[in-house]
């Protein structure tokens, strides 16, 4: 197989006082296409220009940044030292300061029992996060409005296609286009999400008159879990109900492998009463009102999907890569899919750079990156169905063990 010829420096150039910085290339640099300007793609696009590669461009399908399913983010260390690295303080994306989770165990609507712990991270929003990591890319960098729709390796050089008809080749497509990944489309076609059988209903509620300070984790009965925890603003609430596919379609306006992310708009009158009631059933009384008192709604569909089995592809002369969501949607229990996309791309910088500043041989820095992160994405989507199990959710996509 013949590796695109990536640059390499002769030496590493030395600030003032004396510590490495990204290489000043005296060569042209690989062209390094990241197809999805959300976390994943965002944090490796910053991370890669931060080590010196100076062509690299975010390609966005969205027009502009709208937010996704993925409200409040648990981020464990590893995450928020790449976010630190960055220069993302944690004043900036910390949305709340507490590292207490408290499990509760509910009976007829009231706590029965209740566990301490301490979460080894801190939690963010989406919005947080994502308007921290758009506000630090480069002028150019973020090219909003553009759905890759193809990635052919015609003229050796992988060659990206656009909905517009338009091309743009790279020496290396990062695909961090998350859960309905194009990428993982056209590079592991036999992936498809499957529906898991059950929702994750989420809301913003106003302030409430007693504050929270920590995040809440009730059980109340099996089938059901809801999860709340103060944020700028207000509460995030998420309350996971089992849900038929044709229930879904019915309550969103689309079957669940479509509509993978129900917006505001997409939420009927059905599905805010089908929470309300529930909240009435099942949660005591304050957060049954915390439920109630939340307008606006999202709803995201939870899907499995087979481990996968690789990460890199090579394409004509260069090279192509899943990472994030786009290589392993996990079921939002695990608290994992952020980790993992944020912990890949700071893991991918590291090869690339090695191969770039010292010459290391870039097939092989490829695989030890996907031989240092393939087992944290697959162990991640093995622990989400039984998760699910254990709270009696879903039960509908059978999965495949890995090979
Ligand atoms: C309820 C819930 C709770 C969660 N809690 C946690 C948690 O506690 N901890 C954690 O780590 N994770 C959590 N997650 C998961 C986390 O939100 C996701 O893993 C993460 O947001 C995925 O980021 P991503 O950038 O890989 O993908 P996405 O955020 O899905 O971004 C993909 C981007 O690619 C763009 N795109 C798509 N197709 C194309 C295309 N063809 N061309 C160009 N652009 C394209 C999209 O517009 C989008 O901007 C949770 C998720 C949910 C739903």
């Amino acid at each position: 197989m013949t590796l695109p010829p990536l640059t390499r420096l002769a030496s590493t150039p030395t600030s003032s006082d004396g510590i490495p910085h990204g290489p000043l290339p005296r060569r042209p640099q690989p062209r390094i296409a990241v197809v999805g300007g959300s976390l994943t793609g965002c944090t490796a696009a910053l991370l890669l220009r931060q080590a010196g590669f100076d062509q690299v461009t975010v390609y966005e399908a969205a027009p502009h940044s709208a937010p996704r399913g993925g409200g409040l983010i648990g981020l464990e260390h590893p995450a928020l030292d790449t976010l630190d690295r960055l220069g993302i303080d944690q004043d900036e994306i910390v949305a709340h300061r507490s590292e207490t989770i408290w499990q509760v165990t509910v009976r007829a609507r009231q706590h029965t029992h209740t566990a301490r712990r301490t979460y080894p991270g801190r939690n963010t929003t989406w919005n947080l996060l994502h308007t921290a990591l758009t506000a630090r890319l480069p002028d150019g960098m973020l090219h909003t409005h553009r759905r890759v729709t193809g990635l052919t390796g015609r003229q050796g050089q992988p060659l990206l296609h656009f909905t517009d008809g338009t091309t743009r080749h790279a020496d290396l497509v990062l695909f961090a286009d998350g859960r309905t990944s194009t990428g993982r489309r056209l590079l592991d076609p036999d992936r498809p999400l499957r529906y898991a059988g059950y929702v994750a209903h989420r809301g913003h509620a106003p302030t409430p008159d007693t504050p929270l300070h920590d995040f809440l984790r009730l059980e109340p009965e099996p089938g059901c879990q809801y999860n709340v925890a103060p944020v700028p603003g207000g509460l995030d609430w998420t309350f996971y109900l089992n849900c038929s596919p044709t229930d879904y379609t019915h309550r969103f306006g689309a079957p669940p492998e479509q509509r993978v992310f129900a917006l505001p708009q997409h939420v009927s009158p059905t599905a805010h009463a089908h929470v309300n009631d529930h909240a009435t059933r099942l949660l005591p009384a304050e957060h049954a009102a915390t439920v109630h008192t939340t307008s606006t709604r999202m709803a995201v569909p939870v899907m499995d999907i087979d481990p996968p089995t690789r990460m890199v592809w090579p394409i004509g002369s260069g090279w192509a890569v899943l990472l994030g969501d786009a290589l392993a949607p996990v079921r939002p229990h695990t608290a994992r899919g952020a980790n993992n996309g944020i912990e890949q791309a700071a893991g991918l910088t590291t090869a690339l750079t090695q191969h770039h500043r010292h010459g290391a041989d870039l097939a092989a820095a490829l695989r030890g990156w996907q031989q240092r992160h393939l087992p944290a994405a697959v162990a991640a989507v093995l622990r989400g169905p039984a998760i699910g199990a254990r709270l009696g959710l879903g039960g509908l996509s059978t999965h495949t063990p890995e090979p």
